[in-house]
């Protein structure tokens, strides 16, 4: 156990801290407060969204003003129709109001923009978030760009907050929920699913993750906090105009969200502190120091943002944490093993023979390409097949036939008896087939550990409610045991908590096979597990796969390795040029004629 502060600790000092503010500081330090409050918050979606998620959205200004204007409109109209009157009695009403009516809006603007990928998406962002702002500016019932006022002040048990200190403690303990429950969430299954969307989509679907679904929750989470900032702001304002709620706002956010460090729940809080401060600040001196007026502090922040992106890409938080931990360590809160968590359920394991994957007359064209030409191959439980050929052979391509990345033009592959076509690799990693990638798609900043989970995600169910209030702690510990019982199987004990991008590349394929393990499989594919390995790294993965074989696994493995291949699989299918040219006993299949022409008479 590392000595140091508990994280615990450090949080009770920060809260106290922030109890005492309000009646030790001035009016104006205690609205500065209540301002980086209320930015956090939209922040610390951003870190979900941005910096986890790898989602960037210059639009979460708009959904400040929708949280802003729905309070504002319900709590101020006089001729409300009669089904929405009601909601007018208390802003607590239009909170939940507005949270209801950003959250369906925030799934349709996502539904449409969420499938755009690279940097289309951003520019979406930018598209609705200001389609939204001139909706606020021009609707006659909105007040236009003057706005209007008049809101009342919310009320706690009867009490009204209608001063700064005492709106100050109702933003602080919502920026506080929303810092636990977002760390909550991040700490989870939904969590894991959520960050291995940075891995790719590849990985995560074929760990079983939704990734669309994935990306949804993240921007409802996202869009959510910032209608909450924005019921805050029009209540400590009780008044609303359009101007906060512009692009360049949506600009500023992001910014403090990638300066704090988008990567950290906390960061959110530096950036937003950071920002609001230096703004204030730089708005008074640098007029001065250039001797007129005018928004220096925008050219001040470009220069900063982009020394930001070239010197610290990971934002502030992480430089913060390493200095401090010098002076004053705080414990890192590493994930206890409960080895006593009651097991996950397995599923029917075949017995070792039974038939798991068939591939029938398979063929794939490209254009006038045939890359697999009516490729047929079986694979039993408890056996090892090895498909080799050399390059261009037409390998891979039969492995995306087979895992569901692709379909076949003709021919079929089934798994346990059912078709694989049109399923999807989602899908199949439930049916028990679970695969490893060619190139190595982890999670580097991820302990082994949590990398691992990630393959178990596909055998446990809570959500992300469930995960944000702590009920699923249960399923957790189940997940994690499972995680830390494959890590063990295959070897890699003494790395459990370590960064997965801190091991070697043998190790790292070695990793995803205990990922893939962790699903709970009865079939393993793994796409050239021996490429760029070292003699012992090689053996080190033999004498495991051996050790599955011996469990009854089956699995296939896409093979460029002749030697690695020969000494340890049960047969080969030999390909080249798309067709199958032997099949048979390593010891045959090496004698081959054909064989040692497409190996030694072509060219590799
Ligand atoms: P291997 O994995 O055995 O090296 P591949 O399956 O990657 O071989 O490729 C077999 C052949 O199919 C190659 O000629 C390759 O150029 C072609 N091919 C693979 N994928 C595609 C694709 N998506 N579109 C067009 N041609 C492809
Ligand atoms: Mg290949």
């Amino acid at each position: 156990m590392k000595s140091g502060l508990s994280p615990r600790v450090v949080m009770g000092v920060f809260v106290v801290v922030l109890a005492l503010a309000p009646l030790t500081l001035s009016a104006f330090y205690v609205t500065l407060l209540n301002y980086i409050g209320l930015y956090a918050m939209v922040a610390i979606g951003l870190v979900l969204l941005t910096g986890v998620g790898g989602l960037t959205s210059f639009g979460q200004a708009a959904f400040v003003g929708l949280g802003a204007y729905t309070t504002g409109v319900l709590t101020t109209a006089t001729e409300l129709p009669v089904w929405l009157a009601w909601l007018s009695y208390s802003p607590w009403l239009t909170l939940v109001a507005g949270l209801v009516f950003t959250g369906v809006l925030a799934m349709l603007i996502g539904a449409l923009t969420l499938r755009l990928s690279g940097h289309y998406l951003p520019l979406g962002t930018i598209a609705w978030g200001i389609s939204l702002y001139f909706l606020f500016g021009t609707m006659e019932i909105l007040g236009g760009h003057t706005g209007f006022g008049g809101l009342p002040a919310i009320t706690v048990f009867g009490y009204e907050l209608r001063q700064g200190h005492e709106i100050f403690y109702l933003i602080w303990a919502f920026v506080l929920l929303a810092i636990i429950t977002t760390q909550n969430l991040l700490d989870s299954r939904e969590g894991r699913a959520i960050r291995a969307l940075k891995g790719g989509m590849v990985m995560a679907e074929a760990m079983g993750v939704n990734t669309a679904r994935a990306r949804m929750i993240i921007f409802v989470i996202a869009a959510l906090l910032a209608c909450a900032s924005g019921w805050l702001y029009a209540h400590m304002q009780r008044f609303v105009n359009p101007t906060p709620f512009g692009l360049h706002m949506g600009i500023e956010y992001l910014f403090m969200a990638v300066v704090g460090g988008a990567g950290h729940v906390w960061g959110a809080l530096v950036g937003a502190g950071l920002i609001t401060v230096l703004k204030q600040w730089l708005q008074d001196v640098l007029p001065k120091v250039f001797g007129q007026s005018g928004n220096f502090e925008v050219i001040f922040f470009g220069f900063m943002m982009v020394f930001i992106l070239h010197k610290a890409r990971g934002g502030l938080w992480p430089i913060l944490v390493a200095l401090t931990q010098r002076v004053l360590p705080v414990r890192g809160v590493q994930r206890s093993i409960d080895s006593g968590a009651e097991q996950l359920p397995r599923r029917a394991q075949p017995k070792p023979g039974d038939l798991l994957l068939s591939g029938k007359e398979v063929t794939r064209r490209f254009g006038g390409l045939v890359a697999c030409n009516g490729l047929s191959l079986d694979v039993r439980a408890g056996e090892i097949l090895a498909l080799i050929g050399p390059n261009g052979a037409g390998k891979s391509t039969m492995f995306n036939q087979i895992s569901g990345v692709d379909t076949p033009t003709s021919g079929e592959v089934t798994f346990l008896g059912k078709s694989v076509a049109g399923r999807g690799s989602r899908e199949i990693a439930r049916m028990g087939m679970s695969r490893t990638f060619q190139h190595v798609k982890l999670l580097p900043t991820m302990s082994v550990l949590e990398n691992v989970a990630i393959g178990a995600h596909v055998r446990g169910s809570k959500g992300v409610l469930s995960a944000a209030w702590r009920l699923d702690r249960r399923e957790e510990a189940r997940l994690l045991a499972e995680a830390a019982r494959q890590i063990e199987r295959v070897g890699l004990a003494e790395h459990m908590h370590e960064e997965a991008g801190s091991l070697a590349l043998g190790q790292q394929r070695i990793l995803e096979i205990a990922r893939a393990l962790a699903s709970d499989p009865c079939l393993l594919l793994l796409d050239e597990p021996a490429a760029g390995l070292r003699y012992k790294e090689k053996q080190a993965l033999g004498d495991l796969l051996r050790k599955l074989r011996s469990e009854g696994m089956g699995i296939l493995l896409v093979e460029h390795d002749m030697d690695f291949v020969m000494g340890l699989v049960d047969r080969i299918v030999v390909m080249e040029f798309g067709q199958k040219i032997a099949e048979g006993l390593p010891a045959e299949v090496q004698a081959d004629p054909a064989v040692l022409e497409a190996y030694l008479g072509g060219v590799e």
